[in-house]
C-alpha cells in the first residue's frame, strides 16, 4: 500500500522540518507535540522557511497554501490513528522516546512502521519499547531538514528487509539521499561529527582560542560552511550532550567524555540558537 499520511511526533526544529518537507512532496502529515506552545513554535517555523521559500521564487504563493493544508497539528497520539507511517523526533531521550514508542504502539495499526530519528539511540532498544521490532528503523533527517539533502537509515538485526525498503523509498520520494549504517552508537555521522564539536569546546573551555576564532579556523581551514561551535548551536547544545553521553557510555572509550563547558551551557539553559543563546546571542527575527 502507497503511503500517503505520515505522522510525526514533536514539533520541535527537527519534527516541525520533517513535517514540512513530507508535505512539500506531496503527503498529508499530522504532527503531535506534548503542549500547545510547543505546535505553535513549530507552525511559525513552517510558515517562515515556506516564506523563505517563496521569496527565492521556489514556491508560488498557491504552492505555499496547497502545503499548509496538507499539515494538521494537534497534542494527542491518538489523531494518528489514521497515519501509515510515523516518524518520532521527541528530545534525545531514551526514557522519553521509549515511553511515547510505547504509547504509540497501543494506538497505531500493528503493520504501520515507527522511525526514529534519533541522532544516537539504539535502535535496538527503542524498536524492543514501540512493540514492533521489525517493523522499526532509524531515519536519521539532517538539520535544517528542507535544506539538507542526507537520510541516514539504521537498521537494526531485528528491522525486515521490507521496512527498510519501505523507508529508503519514502526518504526518496521526500527528495532526499539515504545512506546505510549498522545500530552502533552515533550511527556514522554523528560518530564521526560529534567529537569534533566536543573537541572545539575543549579548545574553548583551554582558551585555545575564542570562539569566533575557532570557528574561522575550521570553516576557512578545512573548507566547512560553518565553525563546530556554531554548528553545535544550531543543532542544539543539549543534543550534542546528550549524543556524547550516549557515545561515552556505549563505545566506553575516555576519548568520547562530555566536555565539561558544553555541560555548563546546557545547565544554564544556554542550549543554542532555538532558545537564542549558546555559545553565540542570536536575534529572534534571525530564528
Ligand atoms: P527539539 O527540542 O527542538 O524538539 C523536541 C520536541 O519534542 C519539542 O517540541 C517538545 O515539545 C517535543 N516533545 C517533548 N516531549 C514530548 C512528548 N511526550 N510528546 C510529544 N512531543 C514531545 O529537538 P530536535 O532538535 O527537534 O531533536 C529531536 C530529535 O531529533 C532528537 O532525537 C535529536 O537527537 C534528533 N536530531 C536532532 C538534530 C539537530 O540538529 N537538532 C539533527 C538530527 C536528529
Amino acid at each position: 500500500m502507497a503511503i500517503q499520511n505520515i505522522g510525526v511526533v514533536g514539533a520541535g526544529q527537527m519534527g516541525a522540518g520533517i513535517a514540512q518537507v513530507a508535505a512539500m512532496t506531496g503527503f498529508l502529515v499530522h504532527v503531535v507535540d506534548v503542549n500547545a506552545s510547543a505546535l505553535e513554535k513549530g507552525r511559525a517555523m513552517v510558515a517562515s522557511s515556506l516564506q523563505r521559500f517563496q521569496k527565492k521564487g521556489e514556491l508560488s504563493e498557491q504552492d505555499v497554501a496547497q502545503i499548509l493544508e496538507r499539515m494538521s497539528w494537534s497534542e494527542s497520539l491518538k489523531d494518528l490513528l489514521a497515519t501509515q507511517f510515523v516518524i518520532e523526533a521527541v528530545p534525545e531521550n531514551e526514557s522519553l522516546k521509549k515511553k511515547i514508542l510505547s504509547e504509540l504502539n497501543i494506538v497505531l495499526a500493528p503493520d504501520v512502521v515507527i522511525a526514529s530519528n534519533t541522532s544516537s539511540i539504539s535502535i535496538a532498544r527503542l524498536g524492543k519499547a514501540s512493540g514492533r521490532s521489525e517493523r522499526f528503523i532509524g531515519m536519521h533527517f539532517m538539520n535544517p531538514v528542507p535544506r539538507m539533502k542526507l537520510v541516514e537509515i539504521i537498521r537494526s538485526l531485528a528491522t525486515s528487509d521490507q521496512t527498510y525498503q519501505m523507508t529508503a523509498e519514502l526518504a526518496q520520494k521526500m527528495g532526499k539521499t539515504t545512506t546505510l549504517s549498522k545500530d552502533y552508537p552515533g550511527f556514522v555521522a554523528n560518530r564521526i561529527l560529534m567529537p569534533m564539536i566536543n573537541e572545539a569546546f575543549f579548545a574553548l573551555m583551554e582558551g585555545v582560542a575564542s570562539p569566533t576564532d575557532i570557528d574561522m579556523t575550521m570553516k576557512l581551514g578545512t573548507n566547512q560552511p560553518m565553525g563546530p561551535l556554531q554548528l553545535a548551536d544550531f543543532i542544539g547544545l543539549d543534543t550534542c550532550l546528550a549524543i556524547m553521553e550516549v557515545l561515552h557510555s556505549e563505545l566506553g572509550d575516555g576519548k568520547y567524555r562530555p566536555c565539561p563547558l558544553l555541560r555548563q551551557y546546557v545547565d544554564a539553559g544556554w542550549v543554542g540558537k532555538k532558545v537564542l543563546q549558546g555559545v553565540y546571542r542570536y536575534e529572534a527575527e534571525n530564528n
